[in-house]
């Protein structure tokens, strides 16, 4: 009946004249939709069009920004470069000249010259392919085990202290090796690097006129293993504290070089914690200094 259509023939008569017309329609249904139905696709391509124009515009300003970052990052390697370059060729240069006998005190300073100085260049290239690697930070291979994190973590500060001292003389740097469950399911080498970047960056962000002291701690908290690493360093400011993990993300200060660095370590250690299931938070005053702390999953046995 829904499809019959009436109408009135002439209106004009009296009501009990009147006559009907009645139209029927067996296929108005499929008539209606046919002639919507070309609507429904059409809406539903302009709204993938819509989020492949968002996305590619997301897109394009990540990589924009990317690669100024990346820019930053060559200019500060070349930076970094040219240093230990310039003083190897130069020691290189005074022991090729035959026409003076040197002391051999002078020989054991070129030789830790030589030595210290090809180790940064090794370190810096290190850096670089830990980098390389985490362009594809799922590609990464790691070798999970059985890990007894206390050791590896109070080794790493032992072998610390030494660079620390050599530094500060005054500084002084702590273990509180205190997780009664230690056992991690972690790369030992990714693990140990981790530890180690953290480290390096509390010496490096120290504050030259106070002498150095940095606290390293273990202990279990429910069913984590967590490190914390506290120093009494520069700190870093609310603005920049969410942005130290990204890559080649570097605090901008006065002069860009006056810390070594290339912006690459906290991205690194962000990615290793990731693949551990850890987590990593960071809380810092400026001028006061700057604790990170890390935590693991321990191992179910
Ligand atoms: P890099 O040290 O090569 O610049 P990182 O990724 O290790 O790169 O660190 C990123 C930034 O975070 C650094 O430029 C520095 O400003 C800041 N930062 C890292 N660790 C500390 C710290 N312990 N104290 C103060 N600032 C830090």
């Amino acid at each position: 009946a829904a499809d019959v259509v009436t109408q009135v023939l002439y209106p004009n008569d009296p009501p009990s004249k009147w006559n009907y017309l009645k139209v029927y329609f067996p296929t108005k249904r499929d008539y209606i939709s046919g002639s919507v139905s070309f609507l429904v696709p059409s809406i539903v391509f302009s709204f993938i069009l819509l989020v492949t124009f968002i996305t590619t515009i997301y897109i394009i300003f990540r990589q924009k920004r990317l690669s100024e970052m990346k820019t930053d990052f060559v200019n500060n390697m070349t930076h970094e470069l040219k240093t230990p370059i310039a003083s190897i060729s130069l020691v290189a240069q005074m022991l090729s000249d035959q026409s003076i006998t040197l002391p051999a005190d002078k020989v054991r300073d070129y030789h830790s010259v030589l030595f210290s100085e090809s180790k940064r260049l090794r370190m810096l290239a290190e850096k670089v392919l830990q980098l390389s690697m985490f362009d594809s930070i799922d590609a990464i291979h790691f070798k999970f085990d059985e890990l007894e994190a206390n050791t590896v973590v109070e080794e790493a500060t032992m072998a610390f202290q030494l660079k620390v001292k050599q530094d500060d003389p005054n500084g002084s740097i702590e273990a509180h090796i205190d997780a009664e469950d230690p056992i991690i399911n972690a790369d030992r080498m990714h693990f140990t690097n981790l530890v180690n970047n953290l480290l390096d960056n509390a010496l490096k962000y120290r504050r030259p006129e106070v002498p150095i002291k940095l606290v390293v701690s273990t202990f279990n908290k429910g069913k984590q293993f967590v490190i914390t690493f506290s120093d009494n360093g520069i700190g870093i400011k609310k603005e920049d504290l969410k942005r130290i993990f990204d890559r080649f993300y570097r605090v901008t200060s006065g002069n860009v070089h006056n810390v070594k660095g290339v912006g690459i370590g906290l991205t690194y250690v962000a990615g290793v914690v990731k693949a551990h299931h850890g987590t990593i938070t960071v809380d810092s005053k400026y001028g006061h200094g700057t604790t990170f702390t890390v935590s693991f999953p321990i191992m179910d046995d």
